[in-house]
């Protein structure tokens, strides 16, 4: 069935408006490379509205119950599942992923994002300190408007990821998803009525990150901004936010080791480990932050990994984002493809060499419907040294590189020798060696065995250039809440 082409306005107020210019954006189906709708190209004077409009809300939004604003919240994701397919078809369309994930992954964790947080918000109780004198009271006190940017890459998903908290807190929002991606984030803007938030609570502001987002960030009125998406722009950010000692808080990138320790990889563990890598790897075509992009594999494991590695990752199938035997969809753009080929590029010029992949796929291998489309074969590399470029810098694709190490000192070395410090796996059978290596790995999240195992209650980000502050369970909702200590005496 086609999609009807999606027309999306500024969600202001609680009203679908024009932007002030007239201006639009198009959005683009990046594995059809059609055109699928469009966004308001905003300029400072929408986002002068929306943060008024969040502004003029705030008072009342930050003054109800817990219970009162976890109302429409809930109400807000059972409409997201009520309409979840259509959710699905849509995220799928706009970002190349398949279909299965977008439902899977994309649109259930969206539903359990609003969920959660309208939970968590209700347990969330104020926290008294006793001496033999007096009695201290933590109250939290929301701070204000938050602003809310989120990357391309899981769109509706790390749209709800910010929201949710702010919303719970007592926050009002002005929101803006990745003007590549924006489109399911109308559609959220089309619920956010019928779920009862009253009007000027969530404001969702559509446009591009060096206009609309830029004067998001450093406008007076808003008290703290919580991002995600590159390096260099949370740099940016950091700058903006700084004159007005705007709270921060950013999930940028990374450059993620997956290391695989002789021990599992012997035959009894060989093939959950290959599972387990091969998710971690190209899951949603390698376009999570928390991917595997440095493969550490221990010498003596070599020679059995590595091909049985280079088989799986030939044996995955690229092709529609519709089919339901597709494991790799379309990369988000044709500029975004550009750039993995220019990584690729630049890996041989280092002296890589390519094991698997490592170019774009031809027209003439892909279905019809598709052949206009930005896919990129699941590409592994070799021979490259830890701190040459491509093992430093991040490609945000389906593409890794395999790095030999001796032992654990080694492999930890090499685990930490980038600016990074997001995420890593630790594949191991030998408890004694994971809990020595994770003790040393410097980064906000290790997984042992297992890649993207998520508990919503547990703090997640990154040290160094891959952010600041944690997102998360009571860390998120920490972020947007001042706390007041109140002391009595006794
Ligand atoms: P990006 O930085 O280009 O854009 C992210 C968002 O910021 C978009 O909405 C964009 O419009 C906006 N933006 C851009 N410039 C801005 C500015 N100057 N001021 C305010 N807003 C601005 O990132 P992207 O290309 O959309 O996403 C990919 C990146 O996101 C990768 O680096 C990836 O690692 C990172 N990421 C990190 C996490 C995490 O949790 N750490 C999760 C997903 C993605």
């Amino acid at each position: 069935m086609e999609q009807a082409l999606i027309s999306a306005r500024n969600f202001i107020d609680g009203t679908f408006c024009a932007p002030h210019s007239g201006a639009m954006i198009d959005v683009i189906n990046p594995a059809t490379g059609e055109v699928m709708g469009a966004i308001p190209d905003s300029a400072p004077a929408d986002i002068d509205r929306a943060v008024a409009a969040a502004a003029k809300a705030f008072p009342m939004w930050s003054a109800l119950t817990p219970a009162q604003r976890a109302a429409p919240m809930h109400k807000l994701a059972d409409l997201i599942q009520r309409d979840a397919e259509d959710f699905a078809r849509v995220e799928s369309a706009n970002t190349g992923k398949p279909l299965s994930l977008a439902r899977s992954v994309d649109i259930a964790r969206a539903i359990s994002n609003v969920r959660f947080f309208a939970d968590a918000i209700a347990h969330n109780d104020t926290e008294t300190f006793e001496n033999e004198t007096s009695i201290s009271k933590i109250h939290r006190r929301a701070l204000g408007v938050a602003a809310c940017i989120s990357p391309w890459n899981l769109p509706l998903y790390l749209f709800t990821w910010k929201i949710a908290p702010a919303l719970a807190a007592g926050c009002t929002v002005v929101a803006k998803p990745s003007e590549v991606t924006p489109l399911t984030a109308h559609m959220l803007g089309e619920r956010v009525t019928e779920a009862g938030f009253p009007t000027g609570v969530l404001n969702i502001l559509h446009g591009r990150g060096h206009t609309a987002g830029a004067a998001l960030v450093s406008h007076p009125q808003v008290s703290c901004i919580t991002f995600t998406g590159g390096t260099v722009t949370g740099q940016s950010i950091a700058l903006a936010a700084a004159p007005t000692f705007k709270r921060v808080a950013l999930e940028l990138g990374g450059k993620n080791p997956a290391i695989i320790f002789a021990d599992a990889a012997t035959p009894d563990q060989l093939n959950a480990t290959l599972d387990g890598v091969i998710k971690s790897t190209f899951t949603n075509q390698g376009q999570v932050c928390h991917c595997s992009s440095r493969i550490l594999i221990q010498r003596a494991a070599w020679n059995t990994f590595v091909p049985a590695l280079v088989k799986r990752a030939q044996a995955l199938r690229v092709g529609d984002p519709l089919d339901a035997t597709t494991d790799i969809g379309s990369l988000v753009s044709q500029q975004h493809l550009n750039k993995v080929a220019g990584a690729v590029e630049l890996a041989v010029s280092e002296g890589g060499r390519i094991l698997c992949g490592g170019a774009r796929i031809s027209a003439s291998q892909l279905p019809e419907r598709v052949r206009a489309g930005a896919f990129f074969a699941p590409t592994l590399l070799e021979n490259l040294s830890p701190t040459c470029r491509t093992n430093q810098e991040e490609i945000f694709g389906p593409v890794a590189t395999l790095i030999p190490f001796n032992d654990e000192a080694d492999a930890i070395a090499i685990a930490n020798g980038t600016h990074f410090g997001l995420s890593a796996s630790v594949w191991t059978t030998d408890s004694g060696c994971a809990e020595r290596v994770v003790a040393q790995l410097d980064c906000g999240t290790v997984w042992i065995n297992s890649w993207m195992v998520r508990d919503l209650r547990v703090p997640i980000g990154g040290m160094r250039s891959s952010g600041l502050g944690r997102e998360g369970g009571n860390e998120a909702l920490r972020f947007f809440a001042e706390p007041v200590t109140v002391v009595r005496m006794k």
